[in-house]
């Protein structure tokens, strides 16, 4: 057999073997909105030791709370474009900030994050023989000619634009991860997150689903950047740390898809919130029976939200705006996650009608903004 043989993958020696302890588990950005959801479900295995590095610049450790002083927990202040020397098992690289605002704010810092933060990570997990997820984003599609986006689509990105410093520094990334894997057998996973939401949010992240629930609760018209007509697909961040971890533990590298195929126009996302702000507030006065609370909104039908034809109740306190859009704004996004599923058994349940009231919830609790009822 004539076949040419990949080289051998050195096995690398893992620490919890060596030690016969538990899995040691590093999370970077786990002090942020992913990250802290990802710590809260790494930790309900006893086996697992987690330790979170993490530099506080969108994050808090506020979000870590419930596990500091825990025994199987550590938290360290560190910056991922400086060495770090640990001993794991995994590592889940997330330590990047996400919101456009955030990653514009220093662009370079922000590239050095992606470069030096993950090349540093990937040195970590070749020292100790850990295995290490990165967290990309359906950002390296860019602005994409082909819909839905699929694993194999090269993007269409601006290398040089305000946008770059963060999608040409994932792209960058992933190609340390595959180079890492091939001249040095890293164990590695590739992780094409597409626009995640839910609970614990910054609440001026800037992002479009904070903003707009942020700005409904406040009484504040929602910012519809122009045209409006721009699409995304927002998953919750439940299904989120579910498909991050069944790709780490399970045998494909990816890059894998892992987001929710719902796809909304930022109109439509609007609405859906002023549906949400409507059916958490108040009864109208005299209203006492659902029946009659329903009867007093607007009963329109809605467009089918790649869910559901489903009868909606418009909040007319709620005023949407338009105002001026950001460079290089993608004008559609929407994951193909067959990947996802044949190689993973995943796909997201939480739809986006049933998670927002959710994080409106939690964002009503911060702002402390009781419902009216
Ligand atoms: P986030 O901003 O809430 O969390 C990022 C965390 O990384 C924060 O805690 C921040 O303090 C930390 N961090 C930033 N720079 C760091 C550095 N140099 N050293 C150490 N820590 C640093 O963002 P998130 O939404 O939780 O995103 C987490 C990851 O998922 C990011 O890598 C992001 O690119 C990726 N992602 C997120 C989305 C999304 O919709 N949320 C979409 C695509 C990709
Ligand atoms: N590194 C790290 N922690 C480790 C091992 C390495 O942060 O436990 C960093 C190291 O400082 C280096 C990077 O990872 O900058 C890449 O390491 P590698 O060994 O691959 O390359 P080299 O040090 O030979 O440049
Ligand atoms: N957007 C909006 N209003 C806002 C914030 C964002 O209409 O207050 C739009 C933005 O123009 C983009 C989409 O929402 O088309 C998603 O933006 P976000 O910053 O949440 O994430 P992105 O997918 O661009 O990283």
């Amino acid at each position: 057999n004539s076949a040419a043989k990949a080289p051998p993958t050195p096995s690398p020696l893992r620490f919890s073997k060596f030690f016969q302890s538990n899995m040691r588990i590093l999370v970077t950005g786990g002090a942020g909105f992913i990250g802290s959801h990802l710590v809260d479900r790494l930790m309900e295995n006893e086996k697992n030791e987690v330790i979170v590095a993490d530099n506080y610049f969108t994050g808090s450790k506020d979000n870590l709370k419930k596990w500091i002083g825990h025994p199987r927990f550590e938290l360290i202040r560190h910056d991922v474009t400086e060495p770090l020397l640990v001993e794991v098992d995994q590592i889940y690289h997330l330590a990047c900030p996400a919101s456009p605002i955030f990653y514009k704010y220093n662009p370079v810092k922000t590239i050095k994050t992606n470069v030096i933060g993950t090349l540093n990570m990937l040195g970590l997990a070749k020292r100790v023989g850990a295995r290490i997820l990165l967290t990309s984003t359906s950002e390296v599609y860019g602005d994409p000619l082909i819909h839905p986006q699929t694993e194999s689509y090269w993007g269409n990105v601006n290398p040089i634009g305000v946008r770059s410093c963060y999608d040409e520094g994932k792209r960058v990334a992933e190609t340390l991860m595959f180079d890492y894997h091939r001249q040095h057998g890293i164990e590695i996973r590739i992780a094409r997150i597409f626009n995640t939401y839910g609970p614990r949010m910054n609440i001026d992240d800037g992002r479009v689903v904070s903003n707009f629930i942020a700005q409904a609760i406040r009484n504040e018209p929602l910012t519809v950047q122009a045209p409006g007509t721009q699409t995304r697909s927002f998953c919750y961040v439940s299904d989120m740390v579910d498909g991050l971890i069944r790709l780490m533990e399970g045998e494909n590298t990816g890059p894998i898809n892992i987001g929710n195929p719902g796809e909304f126009t930022m109109i439509e996302l609007a609405e859906n919130v002023k549906e949400v702000s409507f059916n958490l507030s108040a009864s109208p006065p005299g209203c006492e029976s659902h029946l009659v609370y329903f009867l007093c909104g607007t009963l329109l039908l809605s467009p089918c939200y790649g869910e559901l034809y489903f009868p909606r109740l418009i909040n007319p306190e709620v005023k949407i705006i338009s105002v001026e859009n950001t460079p290089d704004d993608p004008r559609q996004r929407k994951p193909d996650i067959t990947k996802a599923k044949e190689l993973l058994g995943w796909e997201p349940k939480i739809k986006l009608r049933d998670g927002l009231p959710l994080m409106e919830e939690d964002f009503r609790q911060r702002l402390g903004v009781p419902r009216k009822n």
